[in-house]
């Protein structure tokens, strides 16, 4: 290495054995206890209602993380866009599902070759789908699984009801060599971050009837769905209970972000930890009762609200996160006369919102008991095609 390849080339953020407070900053810190107890307490109930259990990758992007998942019984992944899904085709993990549409001859084309690497699986909710993936498979000589998604609500992607749902599979079965109807996609983003338990379970349960009565005209007319998938962090705990699913996606569940964090849960629902922090630094004292962090928009998402201040393993009472610019973000003191943190000193943060943030890292400093055990790449990060 040559004196000015070395100028350029960042030393490692943290090495295995480093304490916390010797990590680089913005980091992204992963706690693996609270990590392995989140992803055991959702096999757990998945396993223990007889449901399938298919984490979404999107909300982590990382090989390791799918890795330890399916380690633990998840029966395979989803991913959102087929380039998310290459990281995780290429590391071998047996069977994804892409939880969306996919058009056009390019995604249509390069997932068809993965398809040819694994066993796959799309979303569909028109004809024009469904030719250019039958098109892309014959092209490919692969095949994939087809699932037609419902709208159950959200009125974002999905068909309106059964006899839309019949067309598709019509459409499917032209293709029998390279397409085959595995089942229903039904998922409702809206109502995963409904605040109040009977509130969400109110929301749950409407959702949930408009899906059961498109499954239903469906059987009355002799149609097998193998698979009814959908579900997320907010609706896990009630989705188990009410016999539609045979599978759930849940992806935030890993980490607990602080807009899930604003949830309430029921007594005998599930609760997940905060296991990742954005570990950031006070850059500048800042004017009054501010102080000046360097994580910023470029290190978290705040579109889905402000991170939360952690400290000893809660919510700070005294400090808020009140403003994101680009590479700054604003402490606010809450508590009137607290001391402020003094220049240099780490701050942690739970972060808004936790998928858009994985986006926005190579790596997670992965931790136990305060002690970096490793850094793990975040594989699919900026893969939104
Ligand atoms: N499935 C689909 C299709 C989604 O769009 C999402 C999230 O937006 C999820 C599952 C997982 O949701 P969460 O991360 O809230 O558990
Ligand atoms: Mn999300």
């Amino acid at each position: 290495m040559t004196a000015s390849d070395a100028l350029l080339t960042l030393p490692p953020v943290a090495r295995p054995g480093d304490p916390l407070p010797a990590v680089d900053t913005p980091a992204l810190l992963l706690d693996l206890d609270a990590f392995e107890r989140n992803v055991r307490q959702m096999q757990a109930a998945a396993d223990s209602a007889g449901v399938a259990l298919r984490p979404h990758a999107k909300a982590h992007k990382c090989v390791t993380i799918a890795q330890a998942q399916m380690a633990a019984g998840a029966v395979g992944i989803c991913c959102q866009k087929v380039s998310e899904a290459m990281p995780f085709v290429q590391a071998g993990i047996p069977d994804i599902l892409i939880s969306n549409e996919v058009v056009g001859a390019a995604k249509a084309g390069q997932l068809a070759r993965l398809a040819g690497r694994t066993r796959l699986s799309v979303c569909v909710d028109h004809e024009l789908q469904v030719e250019q993936l039958a098109q892309a498979c014959e092209a490919a000589g692969s095949r994939l699984d087809v699932l037609v998604e419902i709208n159950i609500g959200q009125d974002r992607c999905g068909v309106a009801d059964a006899d839309a749902v019949l067309r598709l599979i019509d459409a499917l079965c032209q293709y029998p060599d390279t397409l085959r109807f595995k089942g229903l996609q039904a998922y409702q983003g809206a109502l995963q971050h409904v605040r109040g338990v009977e509130a969400r379970r109110e929301a749950v349960q409407r959702a949930t009837d408009r899906a059961a009565a498109v499954l239903q005209s469906l059987q009355a007319q002799g149609v097998v769905c193998e698979t009814v998938t959908g579900g997320g962090t907010g609706s896990a705990a009630f989705d188990l209970g009410l016999g539609l699913y045979t599978e759930l996606q849940p992806g935030s569940y890993v980490f607990m972000d602080a807009d899930y964090g604003r949830n309430d849960v029921a007594d005998e629902g599930l609760r997940f930890e905060h296991a990742l922090l954005l570990a950031s630094t006070v850059m500048s004292e800042g004017v009054g009762d501010r102080a000046v962090l360097d994580a910023g928009l470029k290190s978290l998402s705040a579109e889905s609200g402000m991170p939360w201040v952690w400290e000893a393993g809660g919510r700070s009472p005294r400090w808020d996160y009140v403003s994101a610019n680009d590479e700054h973000g604003l402490l606010q003191c809450r508590a009137p006369g607290s001391a402020k943190p003094a220049l240099g000193t780490q701050v942690l943060l739970v972060p808004g919102h936790c998928d858009p943030t994985l986006n926005l890292h190579d790596q997670l400093v992965v931790h136990r008991q305060g002690r970096v055990e490793a850094l793990w790449a975040i594989e699919a990060r900026g893969l939104s095609r």
